[in-house]
């Protein structure tokens, strides 16, 4: 089968390489039919990210189920389905409190399409990806929704779900603060899905002129520079800056919420313990984990109420993906 594979910085290349196979009852073998380009890809596509080649591309996306072990009951042939980016058991205790991130039953960071620092799984741009726990991990899409549409549902939609909506359940109408520009994506879906959990303003910051349109006709307030309002309820950094944490840190109002969803590899940034102890500050730090909000993102968009296509440039033939993955974009959906 081909797979799309950094072999070495500067280099992708479709590979020739072995079917997977069923290794288990509880197993089932995916063919992906829209893949969509996380935030990371694009540092990893160019080998700029921390992970070594070589790495199968590819981690967010829709598949069709081609076959199933004998154990598997949520599922059956034929069925599409979002398979998440996190490999997780959904029977241990951290899957069964919602940390599908940290399954114990997987070696840490298990996840599609980074290579063997993520377990050496595969990545979704290929003919045939193997779901270890196909009962536990994958998501029926709904009737009627087009894969391209949802096909970041696996990874950056649900990162930006976690940036607001905890908090919003919390604090219903609360104002909202959103720095874009490093997870350029997660960032958008933050607002998107603020918006349509009825946050009260919310504010995005980012300097990338198509992004902040985007972001406009999101509904929120789209700015070019820092929020003249400096305290928020719940901010979202997707800055990948320290600049931008520092920021965000300071928009915070007193026993609010502050996610940091960007990877920082500028290392560490001092945070002034005292003032964050003051207004007693939430600050969030992690991965997401993905598969137990994948349901209600695909329910509140076949409804209507979230859009995610509005944040996809554009849809790419799947054939184009390497020299696609590796130019400028936010979020670029592989289609076949
Ligand atoms: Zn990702
Ligand atoms: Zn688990």
């Amino acid at each position: 089968m081909q797979q799309l594979t950094l072999e070495e910085p500067g280099r992708i290349t479709w590979q020739e390489v072995a079917e997977p196979e069923l290794e288990s009852d509880g197993q089932a073998l995916v063919r992906p039919l829209a893949v969509a380009t996380c935030d990371m890809d694009l540092m990893i596509a160019r080998g700029e990210s921390p992970f070594p080649a070589p790495i199968a591309l590819g981690h967010e996306g829709v598949a069709e189920v081609v076959e199933i072990g004998r154990a598997v009951r949520s599922v059956a042939v034929g069925d599409r389905v979002v398979v998440p980016f996190q490999i997780s058991c959904g029977t241990c205790e951290r899957c069964r409190r919602g940390g599908t991130d940290a399954c114990e039953n997987v070696p840490p960071l298990s996840m599609y399409g980074f290579g063997a620092a993520g377990g050496g799984w595969g990545g979704l741009l290929s003919d045939l990806v193997r779901v270890p726990f196909a009962d536990a991990m994958l998501v029926k899409v709904p009737e009627g929704l087009d894969p391209a549409a949802i096909a970041s549902a696996s990874d950056n939609i649900p990162d930006g779900w976690r940036m607001v909506a905890p908090f919003l359940a919390e604090r219903p109408g609360a104002d909202v603060l959103i720095l874009g520009g490093g997870t350029r994506s997660i960032a958008l879906y933050a607002v998107g899905i603020a918006v349509a959990l009825g946050s009260g303003r919310v504010d995005y910051v980012d300097t990338d002129p198509h992004r902040l349109a985007v972001a406009s006709d999101l509904g929120a307030n789209a700015l070019e520079a820092d929020p003249e309002r400096h305290r928020y309820g719940i901010v979202g950094d997707g800055s990948s800056t320290a600049d931008g944490l520092r920021l965000a840190l300071d928009a915070t109002e007193p026993g609010g919420h502050c996610t940091h969803a960007g990877i920082l590899f500028e290392g560490d940034v001092p945070i002034n313990m005292l003032a964050a102890y003051t207004i007693g500050l939430h600050l969030h730090v992690g991965r997401v984990a993905a598969r137990p909000v994948i349901p209600t993102l695909l329910a509140m968009t076949a409804n209507g109420r979230l859009d995610p296509a509005r944040i996809t440039d554009r849809l790419v033939r799947w054939e184009e993906a390497g020299e696609a993955i590796v130019k400028d974009h936010t979020k670029l959906v592989f289609t076949r």
